[in-house]
């Protein structure tokens, strides 16, 4: 039930034509993963390898962040993976808060169907989106938000080029994995 309500989802946004984003993109990335996931992953949007291949977290930042993932025990095949906004920017440039505003509810739908456990949130702009501001000391931690667990991160591209950086998303992604170890025996994920 669930697969087919999000396969519909995927389907509205690859036809989705609210932002200009539309207009340059040549795959829109509606997200992939497990439909009953108890943990979701959300970024930014889209570069350049995930525009080209339909898909999420497939270039150099995907690359990073599936390893540091498998560093840590978290399996790709049992998270879902989306992001912010489903096109991309031209440029890589960072959304605009209109771009933003026109396709959070695929996102808000998203979650709403999957309804994970926890939401990891990779960077800024997927902070700002759920959260708002960003606020120091926040990242590599766990909140709750209207009944809803949030775990915000850095963005595995500012790791890309910042060893000390990578070290701390393996750091948060120790600390996540642990926290969803705890839930699965019913136990409180405050941190
Ligand atoms: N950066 C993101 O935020 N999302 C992707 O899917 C890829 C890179």
């Amino acid at each position: 039930m669930a697969k087919e309500v999000l396969k519909s989802i995927a389907e509205e946004i690859r036809r989705c034509q609210l932002c200009p984003l539309h207009r340059e993109r040549i795959n829109p990335v509606p997200g992939e993963g497990a439909p009953n996931a108890r943990l979701m992953f959300i970024g930014e949007a889209p570069g350049a390898e995930e525009d080209r291949q339909g898909r999420p977290f497939v270039g150099a930042a995907g690359k990073l962040l599936n390893e540091t993932m498998a560093k840590v025990g978290l399996r790709r095949e049992d998270v879902f993976i989306t992001n912010v906004v489903k096109c991309r920017p031209p440029g890589n440039r960072e959304p605009t808060s209109e771009e933003v505003k026109a396709c959070l509810p695929y996102l808000s739908r998203q979650i709403d169907l999957i309804d994970p456990k926890m939401i990891c949130l990779l960077g800024n702009t997927a902070i700002k989106a759920l959260l708002g501001e960003p606020k120091a000391g926040m990242r590599g931690k766990s909140l709750e938000k209207n009944g809803r667990f949030f775990f915000p991160t850095i963005h595995p591209a500012a790791a890309i080029y910042n060893p000390r950086l990578k070290v701390v998303l393996e750091v948060h992604l120790t600390k996540l994995k642990a926290l969803m170890e705890l839930e699965g025996k019913n136990r409180s994920m405050a941190s």
